[in-house]
């Protein structure tokens, strides 16, 4: 078999054990197991659910789903105040980004973002045989326009900016994304899967730049990963060549129809943001109270925490696993093996990270006392 070898010493996008697995491996049972490493909702809407179970039945599941998902489009546009002809729904926020990927990257294209950031953004690049232009970020793990700038050449096709960053949390300024846009021919992404957080968007921007798009997925605040409905917004340049990659049934016809009924009746998503900006606001404050621990300021639905090193990082978070919490570390990357990463949930769950965050982190101290400075 002929294989890609640009692809033999691609790292792939490390999947996420599924609750039942993690379960068996710490020996709970699955009902035990809290995520807090997937940054999605704590909640399930429920009546989201029991009005798509009245209409399965009438489905027409025998059919394949309207490719132009028109009823989708109609109502992401009111959500979004953007034209309806200029979304592209997909499947979940992955695959815009692989779509973008596909119509503006191939080899010989460069595709740059300030990292940390999502890891997607790499595999996808690299997919399409582009190169990956890593810019790491500043010690506040901020970045400006400059930094990227200087990296960008000949062959920079796409910026992916994440906002708010994931795992980082923190905001990107408006005036970057401007400089961005104004500063090169190449296209802007600027992935807000968590924007419903931070309240913080670029859509306006997309009046004034052509080279300009915005992801969005109803997989964090929405409460519908499961379900991966996401879309992107575009100018009238960005659609015409999305529309040349995206394919022609990614949505199928029960995530259209349940995204169609949260979309009505999303009154839910402003009680869920209210409850996770105030527990997260709760948790930094309880978490900034623990010494040697740094909690970064978050405008998401997560939390970076910073250990006094990556063995502590490491010990707390396999002793969090013990107690069937999961949440993410990050080992082998420079910038944050000493982090965790913790998506926030309901009061409930996060009363019960706290509690065993501060006894795990007393056991892994008295097994690794501080050295002395
Ligand atoms: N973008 C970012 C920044 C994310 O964190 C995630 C979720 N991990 C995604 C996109 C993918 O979201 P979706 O479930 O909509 O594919």
């Amino acid at each position: 078999m002929r294989r890609r070898d640009d692809l033999t010493s691609f790292e792939p996008y490390s999947w996420e054990p599924s609750t039942e697995e993690i379960a068996r491996s710490v020996g709970l049972r699955p009902s035990r197991i809290v995520r807090m490493d997937t940054n999605v909702s704590p909640h399930a809407p429920v009546e989201v659910l029991e009005e798509l179970a009245k209409r399965l039945p009438r489905l027409k599941v025998n059919q394949y789903p309207d490719t132009s998902y028109r009823e989708l489009r109609e109502l992401l546009a009111d959500y979004t105040d953007w034209d309806q002809e200029l979304i592209v729904p997909t499947n979940g926020a992955d695959e815009g980004i692989d779509i973008i990927s596909s119509a503006f990257l191939k080899a010989g294209l460069e595709a740059v973002s300030p990292v940390p950031t999502y890891s997607y953004f790499r595999v996808s690049t690299e997919l399409q045989g582009a190169r990956f232009v890593p810019v790491e970020r500043d010690e506040d793990l901020g970045f400006t326009a400059e930094r990227l700038l200087e990296r960008c050449g000949r062959d920079t096709a796409v910026f992916w900016i994440c906002d708010p960053n994931n795992p980082t949390g923190n905001p990107v300024d408006e005036r970057t994304v401007r400089r961005l846009c104004e500063e090169t021919e190449a296209l802007v992404v600027v992935d807000e899967a968590y924007f419903e957080f931070s309240g913080r968007t670029s859509v306006r921007l997309l009046r004034d730049y052509p080279n300009l798009c915005v992801i969005r997925t109803l997989s964090k605040a929405f409460g519908l990963a499961g379900l991966r409905v996401g879309y992107v917004l575009c100018t009238e340049e960005v659609v015409r060549e999305l529309n040349k990659a995206r394919p022609p049934n990614s949505l199928g016809t029960v995530n259209v129809a349940g995204a169609v009924i949260a979309l009505r009746n999303r009154a839910y998503v402003a009680e869920v943001v209210e409850e996770i900006v105030g527990e997260r606001e709760r948790l930094f404050g309880e978490l900034s109270r623990i010494e040697g621990l740094k909690v970064f300021p978050s405008s998401a639905n997560f939390l970076l925490i910073r250990f006094r090193g990556e063995e502590e990082a490491v010990a707390v978070k396999e002793r969090l696993l013990r107690r069937g919490i999961v949440v993410r570390a990050f080992p082998g990357n420079p910038r944050l093996k000493d982090c965790i990463r913790v998506t926030v949930c309901s009061r409930r769950e996060n009363e019960r990270f706290l509690r065993s965050l501060r006894e795990a982190l007393e056991e892994v101290r008295q097994v690794q006392p501080r050295r002395a400075a």
